[in-house]
């Protein structure tokens, strides 16, 4: 198997709180804990998880917005995390960002052509002809007449604001967006016309997406694999189908449960999970997740569950579902670590 195109290994970001910025007494909100996955070209890989599960915080993390505490971010081989800025600058053009509010993201006082051209000509300066056909045929790739070059964001609608992030996104021919709640502002018809057009943009273009989302309805649709979190890491890895078809974790169970079903023959899970998500300054000891566990057992409350292969490209953190036992069933040698990379 080729390698991905994007590897993070033991992502991790921890934030000191408060006046005592430099004080190592003040506290620390671990936001983003021991995070490693991968995502081939042209793969779709969706994060899941309630608010404050660190989902949107491994996005920035991925485009250097912030700095990791640890950990590696690779792209085609690349480890970015330890580049200058000018030698990232380069690398931005493989990656970019769609983020979930369209309209604060774009520069109000520039046309939409211009926005769409201004990521080019950050690195080639254009002539005005050659500004013009490519904000034209990037509008048109998204589904907007080229009419629109010369509107403000404030005379586009919703859905079409997005388009334009999303054709701005396409201006450098990334080989990875990052999507952190790209449809989440939208209208349930809007959103649906967005989710296809990103579809058909990775079958024409071969993008990878890193697609960051609460919403379960639009991950059974768009996504490859899922990476479900919890409290800054991962307790749950799959393909897609498998995943929706026989969620492992209690709490993956839970998320699903507690999503609509728009098919009344479709028969729910379980109740849906109680509780709140605790604070990720003084997170739960051993799993994080036994509070709310309706199957925690004693070991729950001392020991934090290893992510453990159940299937091939899945992977499940937690003693009573995915005993570490597994690992030496599945694996060669019981030291070696689960495989995050997508099955060939
Ligand atoms: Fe629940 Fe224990 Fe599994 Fe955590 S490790 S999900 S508390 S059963």
């Amino acid at each position: 198997m080729s390698d991905p195109l994007l590897k993070v290994e033991n992502l991790t970001k921890h934030y000191r709180l408060g006046m005592g910025y430099l004080s190592k007494s003040s506290p620390v909100v671990r936001a983003v804990e021991q995070v490693s996955f991968s995502v081939g070209a042209g793969e779709t890989l969706c994060i899941v998880g309630e608010s404050g599960c660190g989902k949107s915080t491994i996005a920035r993390l991925l485009m250097r917005i912030v700095e990791p505490t640890s950990g590696r971010v690779t792209i085609d081989g690349t480890d970015i995390t330890d580049l200058t800025a000018n030698a990232l600058r380069a690398w931005r053009r493989r990656m970019q960002m769609v983020f979930q509010d369209p309209y604060s993201s774009l520069n109000p006082r520039l046309t939409a052509g211009d926005i769409i051209v201004e990521p080019v000509e950050n690195f080639s300066r254009l002539k005005r002809p050659q500004r013009q056909a490519l904000a034209a045929e990037l509008l048109q790739k998204v589904g907007m007449s080229p009419d629109m070059m010369r509107r403000l964001p404030s005379e586009l609608s919703g859905g079409q604001r997005q388009r334009l992030g999303i054709a701005r996104a396409l201006a450098l021919q990334p080989s990875l967006i990052i999507a952190d709640e790209a449809v989440s502002a939208l209208d349930v018809s809007v959103r649906a016309q967005i989710l296809n057009l990103l579809v058909d943009l990775q079958q024409q273009m071969g993008i990878a997406y890193v697609f960051i989302s609460h919403d379960l309805s639009v991950v059974e649709h768009i996504a490859d694999r899922v990476a479900v979190m919890y409290l800054g890491r991962i307790v749950e890895l799959a393909p897609c189908e498998a995943l929706f078809a026989k969620p492992s974790h209690p709490y993956t169970e839970a998320l699903i449960a507690a999503a609509p079903v728009p098919d009344p023959t479709r028969a729910r899970l379980e109740p849906p999970v109680e509780g709140e998500v605790p604070s990720p300054i003084n997170p739960p000891s051993g799993c994080a997740f036994h509070p709310r566990c309706p199957l925690a057992i004693e070991r729950c409350r001392v020991s934090a569950p290893a992510l453990v292969p159940i299937a091939d490209g899945h992977v499940v953190a937690c003693h009573v579902r995915a005993p570490a036992s597994n690992l030496a069933v599945l694996q060669p040698s019981a030291e070696s670590q689960p495989s995050l990379t997508p099955a060939a």
